[in-house]
């Protein structure tokens, strides 16, 4: 009779409660207890990985322009097998053919981002104009990610003003080190360029639609990391520092590093003589220090590095950077 019980039991706490009390006794209300039915599986889903945090944490943020493109499947397979996040500034008319890929792009941690329908120079265009390249990308990214409305725009050639900002009226992501890649085409200097320049918080220019870009990948993402870099999106280069509509971003300068105390701490370990990315600001603009480039980098004639989250200056270019044409 009671073994009859708890059988049933099984299924469902109630009857195991309600058979505990009719078998008797302690005995039977161990047994009860011994056969209550196992907690439920666990459905949810882990939580999602904790932020990083780029004040603390040497982080690089890898962006992508003009795709996608044939390239871009492989250049995510890349990422992937190195758990890199990255920002892809893409254009409106190439959304639609790889939609596909777009939808990975978001599933996947990375973020994409507006650059433009067509890429024309946008201080050309009028703000009406700039208003129509800019809402029809936004509107063909947010049906390929299957919802995902981008935050941010870089606008084609590095080339705005306070007009063409207002007409945006989303913040403007340039860069700190312009790889040069659409010109040389050579995975080598591609990859020795994105090893080398970047610097701690900075924005890394590469096109995705040239194969040697992608082919260098690989080396890009083991060197960065073998100098101790965090991959992460542009937005979370800047978290918990809020962007600016229609202002421009070349990199996130993290906080200078409490001063050195004049004796380590006993028990501390011994400080290292140098480490030159970590912390310190850096004093260089921009794009200097690509000695390939032949024409300074958006941000090159600033004379100082902006505090951390800081709109860059206002640019008072009105053509491409430096003339440079990345296509
Ligand atoms: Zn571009």
């Amino acid at each position: 009779m009671a073994s009859a019980g708890l059988l049933l039991a099984g299924g469902c706490g109630h009857a195991a409660k309600k058979d505990a009390r009719t078998a008797g006794g302690t005995a039977g209300r161990q047994m009860a207890a011994r056969q209550r039915p196992a907690p439920p599986p666990v459905t949810q889903k882990p939580p999602p990985p904790k932020p990083v945090d780029c004040d603390h944490v040497k982080c690089v943020a890898l962006t992508f322009d003009d795709g996608p493109g044939p390239y871009t499947g492989r250049l995510l397979d890349t990422l992937k097998a190195h758990d890199a996040h990255a920002t892809f500034f893409m254009l409106g008319e190439n959304v639609h053919p790889f939609s596909g890929l777009v939808r990975r792009m978001v599933v996947e941690g990375h973020e994409v981002a507006n650059h433009s329908w067509s890429h024309p120079q946008l201080t050309a265009l009028s703000p009406a104009a700039v208003r129509s390249q800019v809402k029809r990308t936004q509107d063909a990214i947010a049906t390929a990610s299957g919802g995902v409305r981008p935050t941010l725009m870089r606008p084609p050639y590095g080339a705005t003003n306070k007009q063409v900002g207002h007409a945006v009226a989303m913040p403007l992501i340039m860069w700190s080190v312009d790889t040069l890649d659409w010109r040389y085409r050579n995975a080598a200097r591609n990859a020795r360029v994105g090893v080398n320049e970047p610097k701690r918080g900075g924005i890394v220019l590469f096109h995705d639609i040239h194969k040697p870009s992608v082919d260098s990948i690989p080396k890009v993402l083991e060197g960065l990391k073998r100098r101790g870099f965090t991959f992460v999106t542009v937005s979370e280069l800047f978290r918990g520092k809020p962007l600016k509509p229609g202002q421009s971003y070349s990199e996130s300068v993290p906080p200078a590093p409490p001063a050195a105390p004049s004796s380590p701490a006993p028990g501390s370990p011994t400080p290292t003589p140098s480490t030159p990315e970590t912390g310190a600001p850096t004093t260089a603009p921009p794009g200097t220090s690509a000695p390939e480039s032949p024409t300074p980098s958006p941000g090159a004639s600033t004379p100082s590095t902006p505090a951390p989250g800081s709109p860059a200056p206002e640019s008072t270019t009105t053509g491409p950077p430096g003339g440079s044409v990345p296509r």
